[in-house]
């Protein structure tokens, strides 16, 4: 599967800069289960916010669209 590199949907929540899509955890992974989460890295080294962010309900329809 190729990986594209999509754009940052959101600003940090810390310090308003970039942030950029980094591989899930394991407990991410579990609640794509349910949820469809996508896991975001700030780009400042200094910020350093990691977190979660829930992926929509139409994303997810047009993603699973082929199931
Ligand atoms: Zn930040």
């Amino acid at each position: 599967m190729p990986y594209t590199p999509a754009p940052a949907p959101l600003p940090c929540p810390r310090c308003q800069g970039d942030t950029f899509r980094i591989p899930r955890n394991l407990l991410d992974r579990l609640i794509s289960r349910f949820v469809l989460v996508h896991r975001y890295r700030c780009h400042s080294l200094r910020c350093g916010w990691e977190g979660r962010v829930r992926v929509s309900a139409p994303a997810l329809r047009k993603a699973s669209k082929s199931a």
